[in-house]
């Protein structure tokens, strides 16, 4: 049995399907809104805890605007 005239070469290996997967959600990834690095799914939609709690301590200090409440302290004029 002859071998082949033209042998192909061997198939790019594939990717595994964990980065196929990453490199999927990279494309349409959001960006960190704290630090704009691509946020990942464990922390979206920051792209680590560090950048979450960052958002979190945003809000807890008043830097955002939020909503009036019913609940308003005694001394509001
Ligand atoms: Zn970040």
């Amino acid at each position: 049995m002859p071998p082949p005239s033209d042998p192909k070469p061997p198939a790019a290996p594939k990717p595994p399907a964990a980065a196929k997967q990453a490199a999927k959600q990279a494309a349409k990834a959001k960006r960190c809104p704290i630090c704009g690095q691509p946020a990942t799914e464990a922390t979206h939609p920051f792209c680590s805890p560090r950048c979450r709690d960052v958002d979190l301590n945003r809000w807890l200090s008043g830097s955002y605007v939020i909503p009036a409440r019913d609940d308003e302290p005694d001394d509001v004029d």
